[in-house]
């Protein structure tokens, strides 16, 4: 049978473009449940301070718990989020359980941990972002400060004349801003200039290789001095190997964070982390 399709080049691509589809409207309808269902979870993955070693803060990251397929990452699922629009409701329950979490941790272990949540540019797109980030901040009672969004370029620059008048509204409100993937997105410098944004955070393309490719190296360093000059912070995503740490660390990128250090890891699991660093506490 297989080698009848194969004579046929025409059907095997169909029968390819077929199973394509009907995987995309598969997920798409497993996903309109998963919600009530209660099959997401976000894992945590620290970003640490070089100069103490210490972790500074969380990047949630959203996994799925399908019921057939396993544990599923992102990117096996949020295009469809976004291109059904569903990406506005899974989104709001990431804001919210990001920032309960993350208060929790805060009160029990006494630390001023932040924590960094990934916006689509569906979500970053609406009016509505305002009031999602507002109530959950209300709800949770994290402070502002201890939240970051992160936009990738070519999100914040969509819709430039709506984009600034929600980035300065978040700002207000305190909530910190990074540029995720920073230098592989549609890069204007210009933009650096007039939205209200906190942090850099160098893409892992970049870090992959920036220790054997001097290219990759000076667009890190570019990138680290470029954020210094402007008062932004920088973050180094991607980070594996002690070489990596090195060379960031001498070029001044401050915060990391990657395998090096820690995957992400389930809430259980980074609460065992700060057992283990900070002791129990009673409160
Ligand atoms: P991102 O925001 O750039 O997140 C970093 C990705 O790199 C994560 O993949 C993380 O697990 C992975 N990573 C971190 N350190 C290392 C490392 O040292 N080595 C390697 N090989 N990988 C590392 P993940 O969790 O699969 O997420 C992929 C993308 O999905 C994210 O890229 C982000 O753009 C998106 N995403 C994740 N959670 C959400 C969410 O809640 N909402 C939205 N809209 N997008 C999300
Ligand atoms: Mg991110
Ligand atoms: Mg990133
Ligand atoms: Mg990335």
């Amino acid at each position: 049978h297989a080698k009848e399709l194969g004579r046929n080049n025409y059907q095997f691509f169909s029968t390819e473009m077929n199973d394509y589809l009907y995987e995309r409207l598969q997920i798409e309808q497993d996903l309109r449940q998963a919600l009530e269902r209660n099959e997401f979870l976000l894992f945590y993955q620290p970003q640490i301070e070089v100069e103490t070693n210490k972790i500074i803060g969380f990047e949630a990251l959203l996994r799925w718990l399908h019921p057939t397929k396993g544990l599923l990452g992102p990117l096996t699922f949020i295009d469809v989020a976004e291109s059904t629009g569903l990406i506005i409701t899974i989104g709001e329950w990431v804001l919210n359980q990001a920032c309960l979490q993350t208060h929790k941790w805060q009160q029990r272990f006494g630390g001023q941990w932040r924590v960094s949540v990934n916006l689509s540019a569906m979500q970053f797109n609406q009016q509505l972002l305002l009031e999602q980030v507002g109530h959950c901040l209300n709800a949770s009672r994290l402070p502002a400060s201890s939240l970051e969004l992160e936009i990738t370029e070519t999100a914040m620059l969509t819709d430039v004349m709506e984009t600034i008048p929600l980035l300065n509204a978040l700002k207000e409100m305190g909530v910190g801003l990074a540029i995720d993937d920073f230098g592989t997105g549609y890069s204007s410098l210009s933009y650096l200039k007039n939205f209200p944004i906190n942090t850099l955070k160098i893409d892992k393309t970049f870090v992959d290789e920036i220790v054997g490719n001097p290219k990759d190296a000076a667009i890190a360093r570019t990138i680290v001095q470029l954020a210094d000059n402007l008062g932004l912070r920088t973050i180094a995503e991607g980070v594996e190997s002690v070489e990596q740490v090195n060379m960031l660390t001498t070029m001044g990128c401050k915060e990391l964070q990657g395998y090096y250090y820690s995957k992400p890891l389930p809430a259980s699991e980074i609460e065992r982390l700060l057992v283990n660093a900070y002791g129990m506490q009673n409160h």
